[in-house]
């Protein structure tokens, strides 16, 4: 770990903000005493129950810490700890949050022109989603919402706070939204708003975005896309060749809606997720009016375009700084970064299939890879194959430092059938295992992990054929 010289720089910038806060009568800050340093000595003893989320070999959940130029300029700027819920709160880190999303709206297809989106950072992708959901409830009130069964969960949540009837869509065997099934959907019910996910939190998929924007053409719904995980996609699929599927992403302009989550892809420590809608006059809906909140300007406030109140202006300030340092740009900046977790699911997917005890359970379109242990004889159990699933988990993991950390899904018996996987279908929901590959350190240890990977699978059919015999 070479953190040494970015904590010399933290240093260093926070010697130049105390320039500036000498300007006011001096204001000591006591020493830490003895109870300070051992509190911060126990949290170091405490934050040790953690998986090595770091580490390369840590292939798990969507989980990394943020850039070293991210969480030092969150650190500096807590140390003024603004608010960008007004220009009260936090007036450099409200115009930080401005620049930093129409960068991000920018990169989505939308016009940077004056007057060409609205948007603003939030706490989270679930609130993210939730405001969209909202909007989309006020300007088709009593209209239900549809999302895929391959949507994030808070979807059908965010649902039932907002008093709106949700309806799911089936997955097609790809694991993306499934057309026809929204099509009979369109016909029967009225849908009043339509959720598009391009990059689905379990498989990393792409929903045909620039299918549904045709069918919202015919019916009338508005479209709101869940990019949380997959919005910076959208610079790979801009590459010359693409490394994702590009035509999704061209239609993410014609979106009324989209949210993307800088905590996930964007390097950011948590606390940063972002809605865009492409018309600015939405904001309307948001009107209030606060008593002791808005005094020492008559712009719009952040705060008058968001529902949450406080909100973190050292978040802005990390986000504004990580993309002057990786700009969203296709082949250098944070596309690169991007790129070569892609190379490396790629890479892994294709080694998969090579297996004869492993079975890919679908192409990844993105950086997410997921597959069981299967060997090719034979037909097996759907509990036998999860069970596998469940020793090959614990056991990549077990072997700690020189080991592998997977995550887990279950993969619906409905969505296996349409791919015609030869299974024995004893349970309805298969355990499959999950690997996020969102480290672009994940490119050099890919063969390595896939041969621990390879390793562990072999020895828990042996094992398990020694039992069943
Ligand atoms: C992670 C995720 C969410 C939820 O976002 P949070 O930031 O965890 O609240 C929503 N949708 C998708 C597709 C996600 O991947």
């Amino acid at each position: 770990m070479k953190r040494e010289s970015w904590l010399r720089l933290l240093k260093d910038a926070i010697a130049k903000l105390e320039q500036w806060e000498n300007q006011w009568p001096s204001h000591a800050l006591a020493a830490p005493n003895k109870a300070d340093v051992e509190a911060v000595l126990d949290l170091v003893d405490r934050l040790q129950d953690n998986y090595p989320f770091f580490h390369p070999q840590y292939a798990g959940q969507m989980l990394k810490p943020p850039h070293p130029i991210a969480w030092l300029s969150y650190a500096l700027t807590a140390l003024i700890n603004p608010n960008n819920h007004a220009l009260d709160g936090g007036p450099a880190t409200a115009a930080l949050e401005l620049e930093a999303v129409a960068e991000l709206a920018g990169m989505l297809g939308f016009s940077t022109a004056p007057g060409g989106f609205l948007g603003h950072l939030t706490s989270s992708g679930t609130i993210a989603n939730l405001e969209a959901l909202w909007v989309a409830r006020e300007l088709r009130p009593g209209r239900r919402i549809a999302y895929g069964a391959n949507a994030h969960y808070t979807h059908a949540r965010m649902c039932r706070v907002l008093g709106v009837e949700g309806v799911e869509v089936p997955a097609d065997k790809n694991a993306r939204l499934d057309m026809g099934a929204l099509e009979n959907i369109l016909r029967a019910e009225d849908i009043g708003t339509v959720v598009v996910t391009l990059g689905t939190t379990g498989l990393g998929a792409l929903d045909p975005l620039q299918e549904v924007v045709l069918l919202a053409r015919r019916y009338g719904f508005r479209v709101h896309v869940d990019a949380a995980y997959g919005g910076f996609f959208s610079l790979l699929a801009r590459r010359e060749p693409p490394l994702v599927d590009p035509v999704p992403f061209d239609a993410l302009a014609e979106a009324d809606s989209v949210v993307i989550d800088p905590h996930k892809h964007g390097l950011q420590p948590y606390g940063c997720g972002c809605v865009i809608f492409r018309d600015p006059r939405i904001g309307s809906l948001y009107r209030h009016d606060s008593p002791y909140t808005y005094f020492t300007s008559g712009d719009l406030h952040l705060g008058e375009i968001s529902l949450e109140c406080s909100r973190a202006g050292a978040a802005a300030a990390a986000l504004w700084t990580t993309l002057r340092v990786l700009p969203l740009q296709p082949h250098g900046g944070l596309g690169h970064l991007l790129a070569a977790g892609r190379r490396a699911a790629l890479a892994w997917a294709q080694a998969i299939t090579q297996e004869e005890n492993l079975h890919l359970a679908v192409e990844p379109e993105t950086d997410i890879l997921c597959f069981f242990p299967m060997p090719s004889a034979g037909k097996h159990r759907a509990s036998t194959i999860s069970t596998w699933s469940d020793a090959v988990f614990k056991k990549t993991m077990a072997r700690g430092a020189d080991g592998l950390y997977l995550a887990k899904i279950k993969l619906e018996r409905k969505f296996l059938e349409k791919q015609d996987v030869d299974i024995e279908w004893d349970i309805d929901r298969l355990t499959a295992l999950r690997s996020v590959l969102m480290k672009p350190e994940h490119e050099a240890w890919q063969a390595r992990l896939h041969q621990v990977l390879c390793e562990v699978v072999e020895s828990v059919i042996r094992q398990s054929h020694y039992t069943e015999n």
